[in-house]
């Protein structure tokens, strides 16, 4: 049942290669669509505090009766300028996140922003080094952290984050990012790998390749990130959406394919759908 490949993190851990994002999931609704995700054969959900359905997805999880140890689980500290976010506290919100999802661990914990005015993420990383060291996150990683972040880190940490999740799409393609991130040993994750499914799924670029290969332009562009290395957390609630972005096992692009996809991101430093890095702090 179970085809996704995995990704062994730079700790040793492995992780799907393609995932089942719930960002903007309601509470009540998640229980469903984790359950619906894990019965057709996704084996890594990522969810964060800040999405408030972590119970939801830990009653799915429960629901779908899949072991837990096969189950890849993703959470996100929401570092928000709410508090201050010392030792304690980080340490509070996950010991909540915990509670919330029904574990007693998770797979991948990340620093949801850098939030670079408010500059705390070193001190909250050397919280996330005694998580990791603890194993109630198996592997720590960042969000939406850009070159500048990374380099911080690494001067004033040896522990190197296993992901960084970051927007990428073929609008958006973040390839010296991408790169940066291979040196290091960091796995690039994307989020919004659908592009929220706006305009990049009805281009006529990905029409052309999709009815070329009889897919969808959905599964084109979740095929695009597989070939470039990428993990993908693609999100649906639709039950026959969930199946078909999973099903991107059987086909391959061939590299027109690839390159016509890559152009649609050439000079692509305005095509962000979500907020930039540099300044978000909400
Ligand atoms: P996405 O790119 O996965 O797009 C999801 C949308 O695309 C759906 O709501 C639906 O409208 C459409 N869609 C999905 N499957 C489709 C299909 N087969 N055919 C046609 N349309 C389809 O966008 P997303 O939800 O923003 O991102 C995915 C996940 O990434 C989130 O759920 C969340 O887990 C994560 N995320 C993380 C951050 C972060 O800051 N770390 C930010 C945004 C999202």
């Amino acid at each position: 049942m179970n085809q996704v490949p995995t990704v062994t993190l730079n700790n040793g851990t492995h992780m799907p290669r393609l995932g089942f994002g719930v960002w903007q999931v309601p509470d009540a609704e998640a229980e469903r669509a984790v359950a619906t995700a894990l019965e057709a054969g996704y084996r890594s959900i990522d969810t964060a505090a800040v999405y408030g359905n972590e119970s939801g997805t830990g009653k799915g999880i429960a629901a779908s009766g899949v072991a837990r140890e096969e189950v890849f689980v993703t959470t996100k500290l929401w570092n928000g300028p709410s508090r201050k976010w010392g030792r304690d506290a980080v340490l509070h919100a996950l010991d909540d996140s915990l509670a919330k999802l029904g574990l007693d661990h998770v797979d991948l914990y990340l620093i949801h922003w850098p939030r670079p005015m408010r500059d705390d993420f070193v001190s909250i990383w050397k919280t996330f080094e005694e998580i990791a060291a603890s194993g109630r996150a198996k592997a720590v990683g960042v969000s939406n952290f850009r070159p500048a972040d990374l380099d911080r880190l690494a001067a004033e940490s040896p522990l190197v984050p296993a992901v960084n999740q970051i927007e990428l799409h073929p609008l958006f393609p973040q390839t010296e990012l991408r790169a940066l991130h291979a040196e290091r040993g960091i796995a690039t994750e994307a989020w919004s790998p659908l592009g929220q499914g706006k305009g990049l799924l009805t281009l006529p670029e990905v029409a052309a390749i999709a009815d070329r290969h009889g897919r969808s332009a959905a599964q084109v562009v979740l095929r695009w990130h597989l070939q470039l290395g990428n993990i993908a957390i693609p999100k649906s609630v639709t039950p026959a959406r969930i199946r078909e972005n999973l099903d991107v096992f059987g086909f391959e692009l061939d590299a027109g394919d690839m390159a016509a996809l890559d152009a649609l991101g050439a000079g692509g430093a305005g095509r962000r759908i979500g907020p930039d890095p540099a300044v978000f702090d909400v």
